[in-house]
Formats: C-alpha cells, structure tokens, sequence
C-alpha cells in the first residue's frame, strides 16, 4: 500500500482474508476520498475503476485506479455530477458496485436507483432511507416519529418572504434558516430579527438552488453555544446494527468542520450509550442499512438534539477508524455485497485518541475564502506512524475553482488526547504548502488555544476566539532574533549557492534584517556558529549558538540553539526570496516578509526613499476570486456602513459583499456576470 495514503495499521489492520464481495468497484468520486477507497479495494483485492473530469486528468486517484476513464469538462454537472455518463462507464467496464465518497452524488436517491435498476449496487444506503433522511425536514420527521428529539423548530416548507418572518417569530429568534437539501454548511443562515430572517431567507434558498437543485427551506430554533457531536452507524442487510463511538465537530467555521476529534471530551459512557442507541433507532425505522451519520447538537445541559443524518461515508471517517480499528469503507463494500457486520456493540472499544485538522488553501486571514492555484512546493509532514494523511494532491497540482480546495485531511493518534494533539501540532509544523495560502497556521493556532487543548468548547469556539479571522501569530522578541539569525543563516547560504565553484566563497559577517520596520544587526563568528544579534542602535544583543542546522526542500529549516535562556529546537520555513533583499518566512504558522541585507545593501537603503503605498481605503475590493452575481448599489448612491453592495459566487457560494464604511459611491467596476480576480477593485467611493 506504500504507494498510496500513508495510513495507519491501527485502521487498515494486518493481511486478512475477506469474503467474497466484488471483482471490481467503481468509484464516482474524486481526489483523496477516491484514493481512500483504491486503498481498501486493493488490500481486499478489488479492482477499482475510476471516472474524472478534465481538471483532474493528472490527478493521483487517476494514476492509481487500476483503470481511469474521463467523463467531461472539469463544471461538476458536466462530470462528477452526470450520472448517466458515469452509469455508461460501469457498463463499459463490467462493475458490479459504485461507491459514490462523498459530496457529488453520493446522496442522491436517482443516482442509486439508476444503478440498482441496472443490476448495480450502490455502495451506500438503500434508496427509500436515503429519501427519508437524505433531506433535513424528511429525516426530522422521522426522527420525531422515533422518539428522537430533534432542534425545536418548523417542520414544514416556507413559501414566502411572509412565512418566513411569521413562522420566525412563532418559533422565536434567534432561527436557524436553512435548506433542506443542504450540506457542507452551504445554504444556512442564521437570523436574529425580521431583516436578516428576510435576507437570510433569500440567500439560502438562491444558494440552495445553485448548490443542491433544490430551493426547500426550514427554519429551526438557533441552539446557543451548542457542540457538535455525531455517530457513525454501519448497519448490514439483515437487520444488524452498530454505532461507533462519537465524533466531536464543534470547530467550525461558516458552519462548516475544520478539527475534529474521536472521542468528544463531553460525552459519558451513559450519554454515549444513549444517543448512539438513538441513531441506531433512527436507522431501523427506515431499514437503512451501509453506513451513515446522525449529528446533534448538545447544549451545555447535556440535552441533545438530532440535527440531521448524512447517509454517506463522512469526511471525518478517519478518527472513527483511528480509535476503533474499523476500516468504514471496507464495512460498507461488505455489507453492499451482503455479508452479516462482523461486530457487535460490544466488540466496538475505544483505544486511544484521534484528531483530524482539514487542511484547506483557504485564507484564514479573509474569511476563510479559497485561495486558488498550483503548488508550487508541497511536502506532507515527515512520516510518523501515528500520523496518517488522506490527500488527492502532490507537488504541481493545481486546487481549481472548481471543487472544494482541500489539500489534505490530516489526522493523528495518541494514547491519550494530549499525545494525538501535540503530534498534530508537530505535523501542522512540517507541513510545507507554497503556491496557495492554506491554513495550517490557523489549525496550529486552535491546538495551541486553551479553551480547545482543554477539551471545553464548542460551536462559538471560531467566532469567540478568531472573530476576524486568523491573521498570525504577534511574534515575540526573541522570535524575531530567531527569524533573524535564520535570515543571516540563509543568505550565506544563498550566497554560496550562487558562487561558481572556483571562487573563493566569502561568508557575510554582517547581516541586517529588517522585520516590521525594525532593523536587527546580527553578527556572525563563523568558526563556533555564533550569532550575536540586538536592534540596530540598541545596546542589548542576545548570542545565540547554532548547531545541527538542517535544510529539507530548499524551505522546511530546522536547528537548535544553545545558551541560556536561548537554548532551544526550532523549525522555520523560508518561502522564497524576491528582488535579492525580500525574504519570505512562515514561522509559527505566521507568514512574513523580511529584507535581508548585507553591509553595503544596507548604507544604499538609507538614502532610499520609503515605498510608495496605494489608498486602498475608499475601494471595495474583492475578497476572493469569483463571479459576480448582483449589484445592488448605483452610482453616486449614498450608501451606509454594513449595507449590502453586491452578491458574488464563489466555490458555489453566495457572498453577500457589504460596505464597511457610509459614503457616495464613485464608480462601480463591474457588473453582473463579470468574473474577478481576488483583490481587484469593486466599488470606489467619492
Ligand atoms: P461531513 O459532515 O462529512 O464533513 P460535509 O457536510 O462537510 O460533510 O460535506 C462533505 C462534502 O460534501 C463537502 O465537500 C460538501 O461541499 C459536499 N456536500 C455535502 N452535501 C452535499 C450535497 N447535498 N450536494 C453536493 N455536495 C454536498
Ligand atoms: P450541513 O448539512 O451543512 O452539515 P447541519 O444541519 O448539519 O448542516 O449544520 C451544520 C452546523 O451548523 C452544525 O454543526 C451547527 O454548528 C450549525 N447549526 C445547524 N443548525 C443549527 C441550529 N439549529 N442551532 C445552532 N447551530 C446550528
Ligand atoms: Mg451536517
């Protein structure tokens, strides 16, 4: 398996033979789920058929199938989302099973029909259960029909703008205005009067209908500082059922999953026992068989809610499998060629601790909007046998517009929660991405915050804690001694590099760093490794001995210090140079540029004069790249701070762009159907 996912022994378990189930298995999926399921078809000795889209042509999933076939442009609804042109594929090739991952189709009740009257298996639940819980008001229903409780709220379909403001107010506010079909967070919004319940109301339904197909709305009761906590069930098709232990998925941002870890800390052995029981309730009255999840909120009373269920293999499966040994989707190709679940509830133990941070090209600093591109340079943490990464990219893939830019799911296990986190902490260090903004500063972040390390948070933690966002760490003093002597380091290092071989190689003494506006003069003793480093003009300066100084991919830099106070491990990434004096570091999940110069550069930048900075102050600019839905706003328009400008899509998101200021608008630079690059301007005001 060594050319696939680094995975764990704990979830893939030793050589064993498996039951008769499926020669070969088709895969309606892309990137590192797809991977994912190559990974146990080939230990149970499946052959896997892969579909793709022309983005992902040089995809890894694509390779690694045993037979790829393409199925259209990279539009989801002209690839991965036809399920005709897949269905012509099975046919084509003689599968005898879909496993649809997750997203795309995979809780499509047509998709599964469309197969099952073909003599195919889909790979999942069977269509009359996906129908009543693959929607958020068919699965209330039902759960309120079992006897689970559900989130207070509608249990109906809204009509109109007056609907929604009667039945918000019926229910009270704050409300939860949501799209029944919805998933991945999208097409939910929360109200806390009559305006946002209107506005919500249109926002969600018009990205209810782009995202799902499917404009049916629900409103439900906002619980307040809620956790979220889910249960993983594999159920076979003669009636038997399990649940797996919890997930906890209450760090969130746009409702939406970043860190998750098995087992919650909240939960005891009764509480597990008795909502688990529920979900497994919930499955029976449906006859849902494969597997699924139940998710609820819990509020600090310990009540529990049942939110909605996802009938899919989850993105977060990992943990689960980390802390019980099951691997889910060899579960799920079994029971879909009929064999009995192997386990009991009894069987199922918890051994240890897991977590999952999903690393996306997001921008934690810009409301966590995608960040397009190749990477350019991409290395996974060093290998660790508690360490386990679930990837569809490499080293020049490019994460498109076009599908969800997740990089890669990386999880970790420990014997206890400390040792899973810290081990997290560590891979998130390691984890060299240029080319796209990713944020695994941002996840490094959550695990250093108190309130998460102690296992007391909940769905607020992102909101409470990162309000704006995560714009990086405030660096210390003696973090920029640190960068600085790494700089000092570097350049002689560059320096080298670039002397032809017969030169004398002269090593700079003297190096100067600039780092925010601040000039640091570091002097180096060549021969002992010495750096003595202190503020330009200042009379403080700190020495620091350098020793087993390592550089991986030209960026992942790692050495000690001795001395004092001063003595220590520490990993720098260098993310390149521009003009000769422009260095680029990440340190501590902190992005930042410094300039670097030697003596002579630095008596030249005295007599410079100071960079020239634009006003961006009165433009609108766009927050990530998209398309341009609506404008709302004219020209030589009065308008108010925190009202609504324009609408832009981007990754199947409806944004709502609003003015941060009140002012005369100027110019407007766009206009509906345009589509922008990131940063370009909008709006001008007067
Ligand atoms: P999980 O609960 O497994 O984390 P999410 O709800 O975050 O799952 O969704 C997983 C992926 O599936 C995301 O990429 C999301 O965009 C996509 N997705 C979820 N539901 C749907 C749906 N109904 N239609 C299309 N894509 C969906
Ligand atoms: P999705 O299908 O997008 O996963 P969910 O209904 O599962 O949608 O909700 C996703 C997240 O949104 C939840 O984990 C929770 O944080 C928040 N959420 C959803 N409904 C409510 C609610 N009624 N009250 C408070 N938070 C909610
Ligand atoms: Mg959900």
């Amino acid at each position: 398996m060594s050319s696939l996912l680094r995975y764990s022994k704990r979830a893939f378990g030793a050589k064993k033979t498996y039951p008769k189930c499926f020669d070969k298995i088709l895969i309606a999926n892309r990137g590192e789920i797809s991977r994912r399921i190559i990974s146990t078809c080939r230990k149970m000795d499946i052959k896997t058929v892969c579909v793709y889209s022309d983005a992902d042509k040089y995809s890894m999933f694509v390779d690694e199938a045993d037979e790829a076939y393409r199925i259209g442009p990279a539009p989801t609804n002209q690839s991965y989302l036809d399920m005709h042109k897949i269905l012509e594929v099975v046919k084509q090739t003689g599968a005898q099973a879909v496993h649809p991952g997750y997203g795309f189709l995979s809780e499509n009740k047509h998709f599964q029909k469309l197969l099952n009257d073909e003599g195919v298996e889909f790979i999942g639940p069977p269509g009359p259960a996906i129908t009543a819980m693959g929607d958020k008001l068919q699965s209330k229903l039902l759960a309120k029909k079992s006897n689970v409780s559900t989130v207070p709220g509608f249990l109906g379909v809204i009509n109109d703008n007056a609907h929604v403001l009667k039945i918000s107010n019926e229910i009270g506010y704050p409300v939860m205005i949501k799209a029944s079909a919805g998933g991945g967070g999208k097409g939910m919004r929360i109200a806390w009067n009559d305006k946002e319940a209107a506005e919500g109301y249109k926002l969600s339904k018009q990205e209810a209908l782009s995202a799902f197909g499917d404009d049916t709305i629900i409103i439900e009761k906002y619980i307040q500082q809620p956790r979220h906590i889910e249960f993983q069930l594999l159920g076979d098709k003669h009636g038997n059922y399990v649940y797996l232990p919890e997930r906890e998925c209450s760090v969130q941002r746009r409702n939406q999953k970043v860190i998750e870890e098995a087992p919650s800390t909240l939960l005891t052995p009764e509480l597990r026992h008795k909502m688990g029981s529920q979900a497994v309730s919930m499955a029976k009255s449906c006859g849902y068989y494969s597997t699924g999840t139940c998710e609820f909120l819990v509020d600090k009373n310990l009540g529990f809610y049942f939110l909605e269920m996802n009938t899919r293999l989850q993105v977060e499966h990992p943990i689960t499998e980390e802390v019980t040994g099951v691997d889910i989707v060899e579960e799920m190709i079994k029971i879909a060629a009929g064999h009995k679940l192997e386990y009991t509830q009894d069987d199922i133990k918890i051994k240890g601790h897991s977590f999952e941070m999903r690393v996306y090209a997001e921008d934690p600093s810009r409301h966590f909007l995608p960040s397009i591109g190749f990477l350019r340079n991409y290395h996974e943490p060093e290998p660790h046998p508690n360490i386990r990464i679930d990837t569809g990219v490499q080293e020049g893939s490019e994460i498109s517009v076009y599908y969800d830019p997740m990089i890669s799911k990386t999880i970790t296990w420990g014997e206890t929660r400390t040792e899973a986190l810290e081990l997290m902490k560590t891979a998130l260090s390691e984890y060299v991405i240029q080319g796209v903004v990713d944020n695994c500063g941002f996840g490094l972040s959550i695990c250093n915050n108190k309130a998460f390390a102690s296992g007391n948070y909940d769905t607020y933690f992102i909101p409470t804690y990162y309000p704006d966002g995560y714009t990086g760490e405030v660096l210390k003093e003696n973090d920029n001694y640190i960068i600085a002597i790494t700089a000092a380091q570097v350049k002689n290092i560059i320096e080298h590099q670039t002397c032809d071989e017969h030169a004398e190689v002269k090593l700079f003494d003297r190096v100067f760093v600039t780092i925010e506006n601040v000039d640091y003069q570091i002097d180096v003793d060549h021969t002992t490794e010495t750096y003595h480093v202190g503020v330009v003009g200042g009379n403080e300066r700190k020495s620091f001995e350098m020793s087993d100084f390592h550089l991986r991919y030209n960026s992942l830099i790692r050495f000690n210090t001795k001395e004092g106070s001063n003595s220590g491990k520490h990993l720098v990434q260098f993310t390149g140079v521009t003009n000769q004096i422009d260095y680029n570091w990440r340190y501590n999940g902190t992005r930042l540029k410094t300039r670097v110069y030697d003596q002579r550069q630095f008596d030249l930048k005295r007599h410079m004069a100071p960079p020239k900075v634009v006003d961006y102050s009165k433009s609108v600019l766009a927050p990530m790249p998209g398309s341009i839905i609506s404008v709302e706003v004219t020209v030589g328009q009065t308008v108010e701070d925190g009202q609504e400008l324009l609408v832009m899509e981007a990754m199947k998101m409806q944004n709502l762009i609003k003015s941060e200021r009140a002012g005369k608008i100027k110019t407007i630079k766009i206009k509906k159907g345009d589509s922008v690059a990131v940063d370009s301007v909008l709006i001008e005001f007067e």
